[in-house]
């Protein structure tokens, strides 16, 4: 993802006021212009850029002021929230995600053709679907042909039941009905794909108005094509001023310089984007938080969407809540290390899930741009972790894993090099550390999911 290049620039930008033994007029201006050029290159609008770069002067010239506090910081954390700022729409979008189970959620989407509507509804009916909702989709798309086709093909991949109708003309008799027959059914996430068209016109304005009208949508989300930059700010205007769309979904952030414009230009229109699609498999699909968005785009992590990810791959919260309560206690064993590559392998494209835990990126086990020599490389750990015994997956210090006669032995077991078993050692002891904090109990990893 080209938003990737974006991220690395602006930390390398900010290691410009790290690595600064004083930090005056100078050294701050060339940390701005470099990030300035940067979201300039990733397509955000000009009038943000300047927006953001003046707030972080503000703010660095206010802690001149103050007595004692960090520079370094100031100035770092400024750039943070005022990138957040400038991606987040200023609407709670928790809100519009945290569905209701048990009750008849009925979401609508809505969007021009091409956008990736009927990608993006199967897209969301599977998270949910692992989320523990009972997803159905309907085919409320009569304009475009092949619309049906695709949605069935794609519910099917995904074992989420459809609706539609090969004869029926009329897309909100279609909507009705298929809502219908879903409600009684007892589905608790009823998602109505309606059809687009090549641009804006009144037609289609119309047929969203009927469907709507139909169906009584719980939630309309408007899905946009994200690669089209700051054009975006114009076409959710549009969106928003006709229908009353409560949420947005992003696609095509994968691999396109636009991206930052896109997100910047919606966000500005004052819609929260919920999701954003990366990608044109099921599992390339991702929430949209601008805090953690930042965080993951500089390198600094996102461990709530690490353990959100990890409690979709294994729904039970009591997994989520003993890993929490394991590290929180600074009880990061070699045990805990496999289970959650264990996790890692089934929540989907490892360079997405390794990207939210700082100091993973480029790491021992995982190498941007080479996910599929990082995936074998994470199975070869674990071929080695599982000749471990298990005092010594659950041993709490890892130096005693390094006696010569213990690296030998679990070496013969896995089949391996001895200098794998020592790699995977170095590797352990470093997220250790990283997890744990400079003083131990697990302050790193607490710190990370209090800022967050
Ligand atoms: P619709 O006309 O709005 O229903 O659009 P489709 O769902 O048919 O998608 C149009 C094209 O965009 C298809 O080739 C999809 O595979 C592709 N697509 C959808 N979402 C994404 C995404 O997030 N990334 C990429 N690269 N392609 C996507």
């Amino acid at each position: 993802m080209v938003l990737n290049e974006l991220g690395q620039k602006i930390s390398q930008a900010l290691s410009m006021i790290q690595n600064a033994e004083s930090i005056d007029e100078k050294v701050l201006d060339a940390c701005l212009k470099e990030i300035v050029t940067a979201l300039l290159q990733a397509d955000v609008n000009v009038r943000l850029v300047g927006k953001l770069r003046d707030n972080v002067k503000t703010r660095a010239n206010n802690a001149d002021k103050g007595a004692g506090l960090n520079k370094r910081k100031i100035i770092e954390k400024a750039v943070v929230d005022e990138l957040s700022s400038m991606l987040s729409s200023g609407v709670d979008e928790k809100k519009l995600v945290d569905l209701k189970k048990g009750q008849p959620n009925v979401i609508m989407f809505v969007g021009l053709q091409g956008a990736g509507k009927t990608t993006t509804c199967t897209k969301y009916g599977a998270f949910y679907k692992k989320k523990g909702f009972k997803p159905a989709l309907v085919c409320a798309d009569t304009f475009r042909a092949g619309a049906f086709d695709q949605l069935k093909q794609n519910a099917t991949k995904m074992q989420i039941p459809f609706y539609g109708s090969y004869t029926e003309t009329d897309p909100a008799v279609i909507a009705a009905k298929g809502v219908e027959e879903f409600k009684k059914a007892n589905h608790d996430l009823i998602i109505v794909d309606t059809s687009g068209r090549h641009k804006q016109e009144d037609s289609l304005f119309e047929e969203m108005r009927q469907v709507s009208a139909m169906t009584k949508p719980d939630l309309i989300i408007f899905v946009m094509d994200g690669s089209i930059g700051q054009a975006a700010e114009d076409q959710a205007k549009a969106f928003k001023d006709t229908v009353e769309v409560g949420a947005v979904i992003l696609t095509k952030m994968d691999g396109h310089a636009k991206g930052g414009g896109a997100l910047s230009a919606v966000a500005a229109t004052k819609s929260p984007i919920v999701f954003i699609g990366t990608g044109e498999h099921m599992d390339e699909f991702e929430r949209f938080e601008p805090k953690a968005f930042v965080g993951r785009l500089l390198g600094r992590g996102d461990w709530r969407g690490f353990v959100d990810k990890i409690s979709e791959a294994v729904p039970e919260d009591a997994m989520k809540e003993e890993l929490m309560d394991s590290l929180s206690k600074g009880n990061f064993t070699m045990r805990i290390l496999y289970e959650q590559l264990a996790n890692i392998q089934k929540m989907g494209p490892v360079g997405q899930v390794m990207g939210m835990i700082p100091g993973l990126s480029n790491s021992g086990l995982f190498t941007k741009g080479k996910e599929k020599e990082s995936a074998a490389r994470i199975k070869m750990f674990m071929t080695i972790m599982d000749s471990m015994t298990d005092k010594e997956l659950d041993c709490p210090n890892p130096k005693v894993l390094q006696e010569q006669s213990r690296v030998m032995r679990v070496a013969r077991g896995a089949g391996c090099n001895p200098y794998c078993v020592l790699e995977l050692l170095e590797e352990y002891k470093r997220i250790r550390a990283l997890i744990m904090g400079p003083g131990g109990k697990g302050k790193g990893f607490m710190q990370q999911m209090s800022k967050q």
